[in-house]
């Protein structure tokens, strides 16, 4: 029978973690597989993917994007009788490339009659005897795995890896809120988070009637397409545009993006904490525009203590893109939708923006009565399942 063995990998070197992680990695695979028949076995080391149907590439492909992953391997199972092995090894062979080759079998049932060294001169004549070839035991083409177990045995060679995405599983770091927009930067932040295991949700700020449903739903758009690669994403949309307003009509035009992103991020940290996320994510990159460079940053970040990860802040912009083909964001990202960042733009925005200026024009609006009613009229998108844009794209 056969079946795929997951290494784990990079979650070995986190001993105290490892039950957690294995734990939330064996719960995002099902998740994952929730359409297939499948069965899962798992201890400590590693994992056993069992499929029921004929379908094991299909299952490879699905689920080789689940992080945490590091390598998948076609095994084959088999009764683990010494003739039992001897005959799938000869079957297994018989479609492999090799010129040399060394066997490895290790025993983790120690009451087996045969020694592992013993066991590999015995598989080793075989191929020999059946096959044109050389033994190499330092650099061997074909090197065959055999796990001998309790009741089983495993055969795997390494022709028969498949390359995982890496990473930790998502929701081994607890949560994260990623401040998502219609652009190509924030998905891919958005994707590289959780990478390293934190859970999303994600904000929206909208300005309706100067930002469109379909800016709006190109954002869902893209939350659903995160969404295949964690399955719990919540979208929450502020409405931004009494704010907004009030700073294009009262704060100095030079100020008004410095100050809309303060905004952004004072409700930013309400939400989070409101969410139980212990960090912000956002898509910023150093240098990308004005609001960017290092010091805009940080008379920006002045306004929170949360921690602020920007997964790209040091991605060349071609590099974004990259990624964000890679990840299937792009397509959707360049659709042409005003975001609310987009209207009003200054001429001029500050480069380098003085924070006691900021604070000076901050008096000019009753901020914090607006962001009491942005965040109190805050929606909830909980179900991703909508594709507005699939004609399109
Ligand atoms: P992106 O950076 O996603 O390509 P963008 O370049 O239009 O979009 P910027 O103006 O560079 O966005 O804003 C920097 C970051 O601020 C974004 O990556 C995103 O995290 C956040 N942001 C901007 N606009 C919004 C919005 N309307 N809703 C939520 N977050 C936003
Ligand atoms: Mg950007």
């Amino acid at each position: 029978m056969k079946l795929i063995l997951v290494k784990y990998g990079e979650l070995t070197t986190k001993k105290d973690n490892r039950k957690q992680f294995i734990k939330i990695l064996n719960k995002n695979i099902i998740d994952k597989l929730r359409d297939y028949n499948i069965d899962i076995k798992y201890d400590l080391s590693r994992m056993f993917i069992i499929p029921k149907d004929d379908n094991i590439e299909e299952i490879i492909n699905k689920v080789k994007d689940v992080f945490g992953l590091h390598e998948l391997v076609i095994a084959y199972q088999v009764n683990n009788d010494v003739e039992n092995i001897k005959e799938e090894v000869l079957s297994i062979l018989k479609d492999k490339q090799f010129n040399t080759f060394k066997i490895n079998t290790k025993r983790s049932n120690k009451k087996y009659p045969i020694h592992s060294l013993e066991f590999n001169n015995i598989i080793g004549s075989l191929v020999l005897k059946n096959f044109t070839c050389k033994v190499d035991v330092h650099n061997p083409e074909l090197l065959i795995n055999i796990e001998i177990r309790d009741d089983f045995a495993y055969i795997y060679t390494n022709q028969d890896r498949v390359k995982a995405v890496g990473g930790y599983p998502v929701g081994i770091q607890g949560k994260g809120l990623l401040l998502l927009s219609g652009g190509i930067d924030s998905p891919v932040a958005g994707y590289l988070a959780l990478k390293r295991g934190v859970d999303l949700e994600c904000l929206y700020f909208e300005s309706p009637p100067h930002t469109s449903v379909e800016a709006k739903n190109k954002v869902l758009e893209l939350a659903k397409i995160l969404n295949t690669y964690s399955g719990n994403i919540k979208v929450h949309v502020i409405p931004f545009t009494k704010l907004q307003e009030a700073i294009y009509k009262n704060i100095p035009e030079t100020y008004m993006i410095t100050i809309l992103r303060r905004m952004m991020y004072r409700i930013a940290e309400r939400v989070a904490k409101k969410r139980n996320c212990k960090i912000l994510i956002n898509g910023e990159s150093i240098g990308q525009v004005a609001s960017q460079t290092l010091t805009s940053m940080s008379v920006i970040n002045n306004v929170t203590n949360m921690p602020v990860i920007r997964p790209v802040a040091c991605f060349d912009k071609l590099e974004i893109i990259e990624l964000s083909k890679k990840i299937g964001t792009y397509k959707t990202s360049i659709l042409p939708y005003e975001d609310c960042c987009t209207i009003f733009v200054p001429k001029h925005p500050v480069i380098n923006p003085e924070l006691s200026r900021c604070i000076e024009y901050e008096k000019l609006i009753d901020y914090n009565l607006l962001i009491d009613e942005a965040v109190k009229n805050m929606e909830t998108i909980k179900k991703l399942e909508k594709n507005e844009f699939k004609d399109l794209l």
